[in-house]
């Protein structure tokens, strides 16, 4: 019912980090002004408004978590498939907000709460309900999907900033598949099973640790690749039927896509040498598709006219194609720098994030 009448909804939420010492350092001043008791945010002369918007003064996370995450764990549980996307520039604070840093892994990043909302409703239904939950955890580089899950690929390709050779000799690529009833699937991924918050922790800290990281002139921890930590919530129901012996069970399946996007900035301010560039222009081939994908599933008009949504342009959109749009539910968290010096790029994730809505 839901679906049928309820428009396709792409949440937008701002989080507009404080200045970080290093910025402090360099004499930057905070070009964004975040309304007071509006969803909007300004800078220069321009204003853009959310639905939601996060600043910096105040500790956001666990209000971030109930007004956008919340609902979408508790979809979950009705069988809605969700995604979670950070954009932003890098150092404007996306896996901070996701919570999935190695250094930053505290429990106020929205993975952690996601992962605390879904045991504890567990705990509540598991009398009645049986509960199956798997996780993966990949990265796309360079349009090519890596397992992060998988113990055996070779962490030396992380330790000396290339990700090039994404699977160790003789195993398979990761695939990215369609079933016959619009399922998507990665054959070949590591699908982890876990029955507790603290299994499902230590697949989130496995994953953020074998995350290939290469530096660029913006820095060091630039990330130009896609992370994408995955929940995947079964549920058998029991089901008792009239005379109270015989046992139905009622089936439902839904998955969390959590994503830490790569930096969005242009390849001219980070490349120098051609390979940097070519995973720039990779990177900016899954921001312009999930940018495209997003705009086509929020226009009402473009839909009622059966346009096309281009999920097929880039393996980013291609995964998370039956978790946006349809019945599935999608927040965007846009990062934004207050510095200065970033004003350019903070003005590009206000457009992009302006675009989804
Ligand atoms: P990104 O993942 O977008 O590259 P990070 O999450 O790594 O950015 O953040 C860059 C730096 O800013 C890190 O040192 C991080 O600790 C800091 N930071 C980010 N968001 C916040 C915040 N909301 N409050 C305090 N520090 C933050
Ligand atoms: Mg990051």
């Amino acid at each position: 019912m839901e679906s049928a009448t309820e428009p396709c909804s792409v949440k937008v939420a701002v989080h507009v980090r404080p200045l970080i010492s290093e910025e402090k350092l360099q004499g930057c001043k905070d070009c964004v002004t975040v309304v007071t008791g509006k969803p909007q945010v300004q800078i220069g002369a321009r204003s853009f408004t959310f639905d939601h918007v996060y600043g910096s003064t105040a500790s956001p996370s666990s209000a971030m978590f109930e007004e956008c995450v919340a609902s979408l764990v508790d979809g979950l549980f009705q069988g809605y498939n969700a995604t979670v996307l950070a954009y932003g520039q890098t150092g404007s604070g996306k896996t901070y907000t996701m919570g999935t840093g190695i250094k930053d892994g505290c429990q106020t990043g929205i993975v952690p709460q996601v992962m605390s909302a879904l045991f504890n409703k567990i705990e509540t239904l598991k009398h009645q309900i049986e509960f199956q939950l798997h996780v993966s955890f990949i990265e796309i580089l360079k349009e090519e999907v890596r397992d992060l899950l998988d113990s055996s690929t070779s962490k030396l390709e992380n330790a000396n900033g290339h990700a090039g050779k994404v699977n160790v000799p003789g195993k398979p690529p990761i695939q990215i598949r369609e079933t016959s009833n619009g399922v998507i699937t990665l054959a070949g991924s590591t699908e982890v099973s876990v029955t507790t918050l603290k299994e499902m922790a230590a697949c989130l800290e496995q994953g953020s640790l074998s995350r290939a990281t290469g530096s660029t002139n913006m820095n060091n921890q630039s990330s130009r690749s896609h992370a994408i930590f995955t929940i995947t919530l079964e549920q058998m129901r029991k089901l008792r039927s009239e005379n109270g012996d015989s046992m139905n069970e009622d089936y439902l399946c839904a998955k969390l896509h959590l994503v830490d996007l790569a930096g969005s900035e242009r390849a001219k301010r980070t490349g120098s040498d051609g390979l940097r560039f070519k995973e720039g222009v990779h990177i900016n081939k899954g921001l312009l598709a999930l940018g495209n994908v997003i705009s086509a599933l929020g226009d009402e008009k473009k839909r009622k006219e059966g346009v096309h949504v281009p999920y097929r342009d880039s393996k980013l959109t291609r995964l998370l194609q039956d978790s946006l749009g349809g019945n599935s539910r999608t927040v965007m968290i846009a990062c934004i720098s207050p510095a200065d010096i970033n004003a350019e790029e903070t003005l590009n994730t206000l457009k992009y994030a302006n675009r989804a809505r």
